[in-house]
């Protein structure tokens, strides 16, 4: 699956790779949730998920998102 083109941030460094770069992602069902971007390859540094890049402010706006859904994780390990 090398389908993809153009430039990939990984999530966890925040290095920018070109699609070429990337390596195939390890155990793909197992490292991303239900309703979540499937991730365009593997960092090349790091191992973690990459995504195709998007403008810095799309960028902020996915960590927002990430944020609240562990928030809503706690909450939901509190009304047990
Ligand atoms: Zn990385």
């Amino acid at each position: 699956m090398k389908a993809f083109t153009g430039k990939h941030t990984c999530e966890n460094c925040g290095e920018t790779f070109d699609a070429r770069l990337l390596h195939d992602i390890e155990d793909l069902e197992k490292r991303i949730s239900p309703g979540e971007i499937v991730p365009s390859g593997q960092c090349p540094d790091c191992g973690t998920v990459c995504h195709i890049a998007k403008d810095k402010e799309a960028i902020d706006a996915m960590h927002v998102a990430i944020r609240d859904m562990d928030f809503a994780e706690q909450e939901d390990n509190f009304t047990i």
